[in-house]
């Protein structure tokens, strides 16, 4: 086993890879592309309050909460005032948004169908067998893109579920009893976190721990594995990189490999986050946030209702909020297109929602960075799987660790980053 470690991307992965790497007495050197660590990852102050520029927050779990208290880091947890989550349903909100019948069909289901996917079965069609049509269409779909931010026709149940063992006859509820690598340790506090200063404490704690004891080199963009290799010889090699570059890279570096395995170019989703700061709340009840099923008329897939959810995060008199958008149709609009989707999307939940209202507004588009849970994907991620374990006998094991690994949310990518 190597006793030094390349790692490409300075991510949350990659950060926390490296932790991880130091922790076990290893010699680090961290490469990125851009002049700033923490990828995905920012937070920053406004005289109106904190804005984020991908994460609001993150699930808790054993793991972090060892690393945050190794770290010193205090999380923060939500407000009571979060507990109250609404779908909006033929123009109204809901916070049960399905029939009795409906549920009893989908409990059923849960429990007793065969969950095993049939061959190149999508999630959707999937979901619609296990659940019915209506818990898919009205509660997971949007659900599952309040987290994959995909629809579910694109994705895969193998891919979404890689944990699950698949076994013929296993219902889901089965298949998530017996599922691989399930923690028995359990959070002290469960649900969602972050911190006082926002996301932007994490990554600033990490860079802390590790500077000094690490070798960071920022503005290198690596563009092939064998040129890597040949300059860090007896390195272990983890990419930490998003789906686009480590694809590219992978290609570039072996581009026959691909054809043997048939890898096709992996389906990638753009999303958008755009926080505005108000001067009137967009609901007059408190909750954590509103999820859109994709047949309604508001374009968003959802919006977090900031006040409610963490301490501090608007100062003075003002109300924020994150409205959250997903898809194709993203890659050609600017930032002041997605702002003017938000105008429309609020005056469609509360007619008194004037575009005077909005005091403030910060918009991101993350263009074709986001992988989508489907059957390509699942099928690189295979590939990726059998480099890993041709390679871990060599003098340069090669690992990968991101969002497009079997699991979206930071809680996966961390846990994924400390059990290296
Ligand atoms: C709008 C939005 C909301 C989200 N909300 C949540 C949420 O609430 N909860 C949650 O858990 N997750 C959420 N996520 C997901 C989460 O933020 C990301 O999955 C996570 O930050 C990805 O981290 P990463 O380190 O794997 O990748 P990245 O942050 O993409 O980091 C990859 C790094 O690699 C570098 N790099 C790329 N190519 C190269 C190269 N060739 N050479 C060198 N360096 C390279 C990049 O510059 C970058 O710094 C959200 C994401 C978005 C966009």
């Amino acid at each position: 086993m190597s006793d030094s470690v390349l790692i490409v991307g300075g991510g949350i992965s990659g950060l926390v890879a490296a932790y991880s790497s130091v922790k076990q007495g290893k010699k680090v050197t961290l490469i990125e592309s851009s002049d700033r660590l923490g990828g995905m990852l920012d937070t920053y102050k406004t005289e109106f309050g904190l804005v984020e520029t991908a994460a609001n927050g993150l699930l808790n779990s054993y793991a972090t909460e060892e690393l945050l208290q190794e770290l010193g880091l205090n999380p923060i947890l939500p407000k009571s005032s979060s507990k109250k989550r609404y779908f909006w349903i033929g123009n109204r909100l809901k916070q049960i948004p399905i029939s009795f019948f409906s549920i009893i069909r989908a409990i059923f289901g849960f429990l007793f169908l065969n969950a095993k996917p049939e061959e190149n079965e999508s999630f959707e069609s999937w979901s619609f067998r296990i659940f019915g049509k209506k818990v898919s269409a009205n509660l997971i779909e949007p659900a599952l893109g309040g987290i994959y931010a995909a629809k579910l026709k694109d994705m895969d149940p193998k891919m979404v579920f890689s944990k699950f063992f698949w076994k013929e006859g296993d219902s889901v509820y089965r298949n998530f009893k017996n599922s691989k690598n399930k923690s028995k340790k359990k959070p002290k506090t469960r649900g969602s976190i972050s911190f006082q200063g926002g996301m932007k404490d994490l990554i600033s704690s990490l860079v802390k721990v590790l500077e000094g004891k690490i070798k960071f080199r920022l503005k290198t963009e690596i563009v092939d594995l064998e040129t890597l290799k040949k300059e860090y010889p007896g390195h272990e090699i983890i990419f930490c990189t998003n789906i686009r570059s480590t694809y590219q890279i992978l290609n570039e570096t072996n581009p026959s490999g691909f054809l043997k395995h048939d890898i096709k170019p992996i389906p990638l989703l753009s999303i958008a986050t755009i926080t505005c700061f108000t001067k009137t709340n967009l609901l007059k009840k408190p909750g954590f946030g509103i999820l859109f099923p994709k047949d309604s008329d508001v374009t968003a897939n959802g919006v977090l209702l900031n006040d409610y959810i963490f301490e501090g995060r608007v100062f003075g008199e003002f109300h924020s909020e994150t409205w959250i958008y997903a898809g194709d149709f993203l890659d050609h609009l600017t930032n002041e297109d997605v702002i003017d989707l938000v105008k429309k999307d609020r005056k469609r939940i509360s007619v008194s929602s004037a575009e005077e209202d909005i005091v403030s507004v910060h918009a991101k588009i993350w263009k074709q960075s986001f992988p989508i849970y489907g059957n390509e994907l699942l099928k690189f991620n295979r590939y990726l799987d059998e480099m890993e374990n041709e390679s871990s006998s060599t003098s340069q094991p090669v690992r990968f660790l991101g969002n497009y690994r079997y699991g979206i949310g930071l809680r996966g990518l961390i846990e994924s980053a400390l059990n290296l």
